[in-house]
């Protein structure tokens, strides 16, 4: 993930279209700074993967009766979409604790390169 990191203003938060390379605090120049992302992160791009897959083949077997879909007919839908839901709250998690730790890792590269953390 993408951070910029403000020298002026100490803001530090992730990069977003909008605002691009700007301070959102104080309109300044900042520093771009690359977090990778965390084991969390990685999770969440599968079970959001899983999810997305899922609700493919249930449209393809619902309203086009496709042939590689036609397991489904065999699947209670009360389950499969309890299931469904429930793997997109955990991308949703998944993607919160992911935010967090980026966040807290971009700060750590930040005090690093300052040479605030001695090891
Ligand atoms: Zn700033």
């Amino acid at each position: 993930m993408r951070y910029k990191y403000c020298p002026k203003c100490e803001d530090v938060r992730a990069r977003n279209l909008a605002m691009g390379k700007r301070c959102e605090s104080c309109l300044g120049d900042t520093i771009a700074i690359d977090v990778p992302r965390s084991i969390y992160g990685k999770a969440m791009y599968i079970v959001s993967g899983i999810a997305i897959a899922m609700i493919i083949l249930y449209i393809a077997h619902r309203d086009y009766d496709a042939g590689f879909a036609s397991f489904l007919g065999g699947v209670d839908e009360g389950i499969y979409i309890a299931l469904l839901f429930g793997l997109i709250i955990l991308a949703f998690g998944l993607a919160f604790i992911d935010t967090g730790r980026t966040n807290a890792a971009a700060r750590k590269i930040i005090d690093e390169r300052k040479g605030r953390v001695q090891e």
